[in-house]
């Protein structure tokens, strides 16, 4: 069975996005209660008593909700002598439900926040991307997306980048959610990165392994899969930072070449907007909310604090720029070095 089938859409139709977690892929009404994170199914948003709040009215009517086709894009720059390409995979549309994200908030709240950064208040747009490092030695993608079975077009902006899926030397995970994992194997369920060795936190390869949901996906990669502990310099100019909380074992990767530095921040954030105005905030992916915000907060500071360069996957593509302090709390622009 492709991995695009039962498992996938049993994740997916998860909290609408423990993969993203993600959700639907057909309309979907009103969301139900959001289930775990199958990454991470301890501490989860069901257990959260602000996870259903009682005055939460239904999603709104015509948002529809899940991962969207997008159109292949890569963007790429300079990072010191590395060469960087975002990637575009898909899109991901949440409704303003605060079922996942502002969970414990009112609708009305979180919409707010949306209509300040002139956005829709009825629903909330993510990306879903990877980024590629070219270091001259390797060919190192980090998170592969949701695949090709579902509807990602990450092959094709790799393409777009004149990079081949056999050129790809590591593949470098954040999480084992499935729209960073999704795209290690092909629709046929075949490795799609075939020289690649995939890498990831111990931490998190024993909860992907944990993860009924993805054991046909497991299967595949196993012998390809080398884990490590976090602090370790993955690759040369690829250093893994813990970030723990959205799933067990997730993780950031600082790229450094020469004085030039990016921080990929993996699902630590997910809206532009929210998770950067109200980082404190429960968010219904984190697998342990808690931690999950406090991280959040400490990370933002400190990267608005260095002024380093940043990817997030789900912020708007290329979803490269800088977070700034404002108001108490952080603030996004998007922005490629030199442009
Ligand atoms: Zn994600």
């Amino acid at each position: 069975m492709p991995v695009w089938t039962k498992p996938v859409l049993s994740l997916i139709g998860i909290s609408t996005l423990a993969v993203l977690g993600c959700g639907e892929s057909t309309p979907a009404p009103v969301a139900p209660a959001p289930e775990p994170p199958a990454a991470s199914a301890t501490a989860t948003v069901a257990s959260q008593p602000e996870a259903t709040p009682p005055v939460t009215p239904p999603a709104p009517p015509g948002v529809k909700t899940g991962p969207v086709p997008a159109s292949p894009q890569a963007k790429s720059f300079k990072l010191g002598a590395f060469t960087v390409v975002a990637l575009r995979d898909a899109t991901f549309l949440a409704a303003n439900d605060t079922k996942v994200i502002g969970v414990g908030q009112t609708v009305d709240t979180v919409g707010a926040e949306l209509k300040k950064a002139g956005l829709p208040e009825d629903r909330i747009e993510l990306n879903v991307g990877a980024l590629l490092v070219k270091t001259g030695k390797h060919t190192v993608l980090l998170d592969s997306g949701l695949g090709d079975g579902p509807k990602g077009a990450l092959v094709e902006s790799l393409k777009l980048a004149g990079v081949a899926p056999g050129d790809v030397t590591d593949v470098l995970i954040t999480h084992s959610h499935f729209d960073h994992v999704g795209g290690l194997v092909t629709g046929a369920g075949s490795l799609t990165y075939p020289k690649a060795t995939i890498r990831l936190s111990n931490k998190e390869w024993t909860a992907l392994q944990a993860n009924a949901d993805l054991a046909k996906l497991v299967a595949v990669i196993t012998p390809k899969v080398k884990g490590f502990e976090p602090g370790a310099e993955v690759v040369p100019g690829i250093t893994a930072v813990e970030l723990y909380g959205h799933t067990p074992g997730h993780l950031g990767y600082e790229v450094k070449s020469g004085k030039d530095r990016l921080f990929d921040l993996g699902d630590l954030v997910h809206s532009s907007v929210i998770s950067l105005a109200k980082p404190e905030w429960t968010m219904g992916f984190d697998g342990d909310t808690a931690l999950g915000a406090k991280v959040r907060r400490a990370r933002l500071e400190k990267l608005a604090k260095d002024k380093e360069l940043v990817f997030a996957p789900h912020f708007p593509f290329p979803s490269v720029g800088y977070v700034s302090a404002q108001d108490g709390a952080f603030a996004w622009k998007g922005q490629i070095p030199g442009e």
